[in-house]
């Protein structure tokens, strides 16, 4: 840890050469120095922060205490983008920041954080982590350097150095409207660049999530990432296997909400780490046939990186269910080889391949009952007659199922003339339903010739 606080030094004390005003420094344990960007210096306005978070600030600093808004706001406040939360830093421990707010509450046993509600809007306080020796104690890690506790509150330059990047380790400091800068941060947000603070090595193995941190916030921002902190995720990839699963959830939707799913998924396998968060996806899309699975896959990113831009919402479990697919079929066509009944192995194949997918990255139980849904509900529909559209079009997964069967129809694996019956059949009016299904009876839709593999006889759509 001491050699990586000395690294961060030269590097702070280089940044120190700039031409900056001399100012009063916080009260430093690390003997790191900050660079101090004054109110003129920089580009953010009070009346972009939340009032919110703006009261939290307020009223931490009437108190006596250092308040600053911190991390992934200060940065999008920087690029003038809008926030997505506000998050505060304070040498006020926990039961102090509980003390000054009534709506506040505690959470956290890694490490505790204030909660403070005003409606909807949660802002976050955190009280400044420690990285001094005497923190040995507390802070555990494993074999592979990864921490595993987490309890002991600092100073802010200690708490700096806690971060994962720069450019998410600038304060912004409610006493004077300044910002904060111990690492570079300014710099390299100015020049575009993801770096990791410290050896990134080290850092990486302390936690193997700041890799895929990494490619979130690379293409998010459209940041380069810096090569030296690149290099080694190509063998460190590994290491998120030892991640919970339930740690991953999180920060793996996000890497596909963010509206840029396309760019990320590229990205993520560029460095070999899309394997490690979906690695039955990653083995369909480098087997012999990757063409379709890897065309379905990007269509699906694609339409979800259109819907957010169009202000739509999205659904988790689609892209997942997208990712999945090839692997549900092949474990499908396996089971029936084996000698189980059709509908059977279908079904068995939803269930085994999702919960082989949990082992890599946890999500709720309705995610999975969702995806079920909408591989299952496939093959309803070709079967259209009698009452059967109508019951499938009132299942509560039928939207999504639809859409689904788009995809396949765009990728060649289902009939285009039956995904546009169904488009049809949604918007018709009750008699022109009842003329559509009384033609298919006397027409059916030809047989789809089939292009690769043979597809599953369940999943086809005759
Ligand atoms: P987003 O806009 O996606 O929320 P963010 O930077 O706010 O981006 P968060 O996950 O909310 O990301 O984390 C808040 C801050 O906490 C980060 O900016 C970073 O300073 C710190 N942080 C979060 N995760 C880690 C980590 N794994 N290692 C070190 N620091 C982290
Ligand atoms: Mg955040």
């Amino acid at each position: 840890m001491l050699s990586f606080i000395k690294k961060i030094i030269n590097k702070a004390q280089s940044v120190e050469q700039k031409d900056v005003e001399p100012k009063p420094k916080p009260k430093a344990e690390t003997g790191l120095q900050p660079v101090i960007y004054t109110r003129s210096e920089h580009n953010i306005s009070r009346n972009q922060i939340s009032s919110n978070a703006l009261k939290v600030l307020y009223r931490l600093k009437n108190e006596g205490y250092d308040a600053y808004l911190v991390g992934g706001c200060v940065r999008d406040l920087l690029l003038g983008r809008e926030p997505k939360d506000f998050d505060v830093a304070t040498n006020a421990s926990p039961e102090q920041v509980k003390q000054a707010f009534r709506n506040c509450r505690l959470i956290g046993r890694r490490f505790r954080l204030a909660h403070v509600f005003f409606g909807c809007e949660i802002i976050e306080v955190a009280t400044f982590r420690g990285v001094s020796e005497q923190v040995q104690d507390v802070q555990k890690t494993d074999q592979d350097g990864r921490l595993l506790r987490d309890n002991h509150y600092g100073t802010i330059d200690e708490d700096v150095i806690r971060r994962d990047f720069t450019v998410n380790a600038l304060y912004y400091n409610i006493k004077d409207f300044s910002i904060v800068d111990y690492v570079g941060g300014m710099d390299d947000h100015r020049a575009g660049m993801m770096r990791l603070i410290g050896d990134p090595e080290t850092r990486y193995r302390e936690d193997p999530v700041r890799m895929i941190r990494l490619v979130r916030f690379a293409v998010k921002l459209g940041f380069s990432i810096n090569p030296e902190c690149g290099k080694p995720i190509y063998q460190l990839a590994g290491l998120l296997a030892n991640i919970p699963a339930a740690r991953l959830q999180d920060e793996t939707l996000k890497l596909f909400l963010s509206g840029y799913a396309v760019e990320t998924f590229e990205m993520l396998r560029h460095y070999d780490l899309f394997a490690h968060l979906y690695p039955l996806a990653e083995k369909s899309l480098s087997s012999e046939e990757q063409g379709f699975p890897k065309l379905f896959i990007v269509r699906a990113l694609e339409n979800t990186d259109k819907r957010i831009a169009e202000g739509k919402s999205i659904a988790p479990f689609f892209l997942i269910s997208t990712f999945l697919w090839d692997a549900v079929k092949n474990q499908a066509r396996e089971n029936i080889a084996e000698g189980m009944p059709e509908s059977v192995a279908h079904q068995q194949a939803a269930s085994q391949i999702i919960s082989q997918q949990l082992k890599s990255t946890a999500f709720p139980k309705y995610i999975g009952m969702a995806m079920r849904d909408v591989w299952g509900l496939q093959s309803r529909f070709c079967h259209r007659n009698g009452t059967r559209a109508y019951r499938l079009l009132d299942h509560p997964k039928f939207r999504a199922a639809y859409d689904f069967l788009l995809l396949r129809a765009e990728n060649g694996e289902a009939d285009p003339e039956l995904a546009s019956w169904w488009t049809d059949f949604q918007v018709a009016s009750a008699a022109g339903r009842k003329k559509m299904l009384a033609s298919i009876s006397r027409a059916p839709l030809r047989k789809r010739r089939r292009r690769r593999k043979p597809a599953v006889k369940k999943q086809q759509n005759d």
